[in-house]
């Protein structure tokens, strides 16, 4: 593609409306334009780099043996009822009535379209395994549609939804796409994790998350340097280290600790270390108070709190809450004597004649041991992970690091087949309902992902594989001849060698084709100008390590091409 011919509106400042990175890249290299919020046009080299990615993700469903079909996106909202999702699933599902008045909405997701094509053409064992995918346009209405394509209310996504006759086959049937999807984004060219989305109580890992690593990403993760563990922070399972300590159990006493109501300032008033401290949070666990214990110098994971209670919502208890709870100002609170129910973190049960709150002001208590001196409703892990934490698997080295969720692969089971009556009949003719699964990747913020990943302060640094254009022609003379017919032999031996180039015949200055290439991220860039003039050579520039080299024109082509080569696999 010619420069002068195609469609690349850049932008020289930072869009004010872009917060993070991705988003404003891809508004100053001309990807994307916002129609409204949340909702994006994809201009020509956006969408090129979505359909690299598309590309890649269809290859790999096709060898998985998915078969790739197109379900409408206006659904119907009967469907929605029957599964019993159209109430549960919040704001979030876009509905209207059409001039009929029949109630419809937009396809956040396609199970129950997909389960409807089940129950009707799937009728026996012989019909399954299964596996059907699409690529398509969402819509999710986000209350707060943010960061460009990482977070809008439209976007481009792969779903696929299989069908087996047992758990054993819907097994086989996740760990199919699990593969594919380990492949996909190593195709992509992407650093990224596949995390346990799930701690697997319900039998075995039926969850997983695929991550792509970037500083910029919105969850946090835990990986082992030692071995393949990694996992959302809030799954993150806190291994116990060593029992109870067999020491002597003191006699409980009170200590003064006037105005002392915070962690450090009790500890160092009475000499002691976090460690030796238990302190007590108040939590409203769906508007019930709790008090949770844990060691001084740990933090609470709410959602371990949440599945220990059962709760769907639990939030920090404010100052006068607790005292309404407790009578007790906050920074004085224990489990000695506390009206409220107690539970507590699994480490706090290890020690002994440790420092609590005396549910008193001013006061503390010290050699407060659990079982002789309070009782608690429950034990469990309760607390965040830390790096100073073993691998809860392998007992090595954790390291915590941010990642972006791509795509999650799920085990639905029969929660639709049942729900919605999709029956087949087995080898002994006996009637049973499908067991499916579901699998997902967010197309469109693959690529956001990639932008966060790989990006420095000139612009975006495309991996190869999802690169628009692999390599750009900069012709740095367009009014010489030589220049401009060495410009062009190079155009036309990359087309014939059928490698994606831009060509940059724009009659502008150098400086701003130097920077607009570095802004589009095309991974190689070939420098038409004086060099060639004066010595007969062009100069190759790698976006990503910024190495220049020189080479005769005869060569260059056969050089990109190898390095291509090295970076894509198929
Ligand atoms: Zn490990």
């Amino acid at each position: 593609m010619r420069y002068s011919q195609t469609f690349i509106p850049t932008l020289k400042e930072n869009p004010a409306e872009a917060q993070v990175v991705s988003h404003r890249l891809m508004l100053r290299a001309g990807f994307i334009r916002k129609l409204t919020s949340g909702i994006y046009t994809y201009l020509p080299y956006g969408l090129a780099a979505i359909r690299n990615v598309e590309q890649i993700v269809r290859e790999e469903m096709n060898r998985a043996g998915a078969l790739e079909l197109a379900m409408p996106m206006v659904q119907p909202a009967d469907l929605w009822k029957e599964s019993g999702r159209y109430e549960k699933y919040g704001p979030e599902l876009l509905r209207f009535t059409d001039r009929h008045d029949r109630e419809s909405c937009l396809g956040p997701t396609h199970e129950e379209v997909i389960t409807d094509i089940a129950r009707m053409e799937l009728h026996s064992y012989r019909d399954v395994p299964v596996n059907f995918y699409q690529i398509q346009t969402k819509f999710r209405d986000e209350i707060r549609p943010r960061f460009g394509l990482m977070r809008g209310r439209e976007f481009i996504m792969k779903d696929a939804y299989s069908f087996d006759v047992d758990d054993a086959g819907a097994s086989e049937a996740y760990q199919k796409m699990y593969d594919a999807y380990c492949r996909i984004f190593e195709r992509c060219g992407l650093r990224y994790r596949a995390v346990q989305a799930d701690s697997g109580a319900i039998g075995g890992n039926f969850s997983h998350e695929f991550m792509v690593l970037a500083d910029t990403g919105e969850d946090t993760i835990v990986i082992c340097k030692d071995c393949e563990y990694a996992a959302n922070m809030e799954k993150a399972e806190v291994k116990l280290r060593g029992g109870k300590a067999d020491a002597a159990l003191l006699d409980m006493e009170k200590v003064e600790t006037p105005g002392k109501r915070k962690v450090n300032s009790v500890c160092e008033f009475m000499q002691i270390s976090p460690s030796q401290l238990v302190k007590t949070m108040v939590y409203l666990a769906d508007g019930e108070p709790v008090a949770v214990l844990l060691r001084g110098d740990r933090e609470v994971e709410e959602v371990k709190l949440a599945n220990l209670l059962g709760a769907v919502e639990v939030e920090i208890a404010e100052d006068k809450q607790v005292f309404d709870a407790t009578g007790v100002p906050t920074g004085y609170l224990g489990p000695v004597g506390i009206s409220i129910k107690v539970v507590a973190d699994q480490e706090v049960m290890t020690m002994t004649n440790f420092v609590v709150g005396a549910n008193e002001k001013n006061y503390h208590l010290k050699n407060v041991n659990s079982g002789r001196d309070f009782e608690v409703s429950a034990v469990a892990d309760l607390r965040q992970i830390t790096t100073d934490d073993p691998c809860p698997v392998c007992g090595g080295t954790l390291e915590l690091t941010q990642g972006i969720e791509v795509g999650h692969v799920f085990k639905l089971g029969t929660k639709y087949s049942e729900a919605m009556k999709a029956m087949f009949v087995d080898a002994d003719g006996e009637e049973k309902p499908l067991v499916m699964g579901c699998y997902g990747i967010g197309v469109s913020r693959v690529v956001a992902a990639a932008i966060e990943q790989n990006h420095d302060n000139d612009g975006i640094i495309f991996p190869v594989p999802i690169a628009p254009y692999k390599v750009t022609v900069l012709n740095l003379g367009t009014n010489d001849e030589t220049i401009t017919a060495a410009a062009e032999k190079l155009y036309q031996e990359l087309k014939n060698r059928k490698i994606e180039v831009l060509l940059d015949d724009r009659d502008e200055r150098p400086g701003a084709k130097f920077k607009d290439a570095e802004l589009l991220g095309i991974p190689y860039r070939l420098n038409v100008g004086k060099s060639y003039l004066n010595n007969g050579v062009i100069e190759l520039v790698n976006r990503r390590s910024g190495e220049k080299s020189e080479y005769p024109l005869d060569q260059v082509v056969s050089v990109i091409e190898q390095e291509i080569a090295s970076q894509t696999t198929s």
